[in-house]
């Protein structure tokens, strides 16, 4: 198959940032598998569904038509990509993405998009669980304060509403849950690479995979 870089690690440690620049590097396809739980959510809340109910989100997650258009995320041909982005959007995707339905019928669309000329996959599972032979596993991470840091900046450079305090608690709170959940915790896969961003630039973390992925 196409080669795969999987890419996790907590949220505000890079990831997101690193997969585009090296997916423009290598001249890859990106996979950001937390639009989908965050498309997921969005649905589930804007149905006013139970976001608890793994049942129902299963069944929801398995008819969403979720596409990627460049950098827009597209649910059900909306433009979502702001609306998924919102301070109310990360905890929503995180409590559908503890549903055992759920984290299956999002699987085979994942992997279908392992294609050449390669994939940059950027997430919490997908070296452990959806890439477990990818060519090369990331597992980037940064201090809590940075992470909250780099979270305000984003959402104050889109112009959205930020509260750094807001936003510290948001991110603890997630980082918990992802960690602690059943289905696909985040961990360190077996073989990855672990990098500590929080005091490295874009440009250094870039370098650090495009060297592991040399060697
Ligand atoms: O990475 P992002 O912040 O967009 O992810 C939102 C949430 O989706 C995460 O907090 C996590 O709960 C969930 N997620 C996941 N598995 C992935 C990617 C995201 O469970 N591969």
């Amino acid at each position: 198959g196409a080669p795969v870089i999987a890419i996790d690690g907590p949220s505000g440690s890079g990831k997101g940032t690193i997969a585009e620049c090296l997916a423009r590097r290598l001249g890859w396809h990106v996979l950001d598998s937390g639009a989908l739980y965050r498309c997921l959510g969005l649905a589930a809340h804007r149905r006013a569904l139970d976001l608890d109910d793994g049942a129902a989100m299963g069944r929801l997650a398995a008819e969403l038509a979720i596409r990627f258009d460049g950098d827009r995320v597209l649910l059900n041909d909306e433009d979502v990509s702001d609306a998924i982005r919102t301070a109310e959007a990360g905890p929503r995707a995180s409590r559908v993405a503890v549903h055992a339905p759920v984290r299956g019928a999002l699987l085979s669309w994942q992997r279908a998009a392992a294609r050449r000329p390669g994939l940059i996959a950027d997430g919490r599972d997908m070296g452990s669980t959806v890439f477990p032979d990818a060519t090369l596993k990331i597992y980037l991470d940064a201090s809590p304060e940075e992470r909250a840091r780099r979270r305000y900046k984003q959402l104050k450079e889109k112009g959205m509403d930020a509260n750094l305090p807001a936003l510290t608690r948001e991110l603890r709170e997630r980082d918990a849950l992802d960690r602690n959940r059943e289905q696909s915790p985040l961990t360190i896969a077996d073989g990855a690479v672990v990098i500590d961003t929080t005091a490295l630039s874009i440009d250094d973390v870039v370098a650090a995979v495009l060297a592991e992925a040399r060697s």
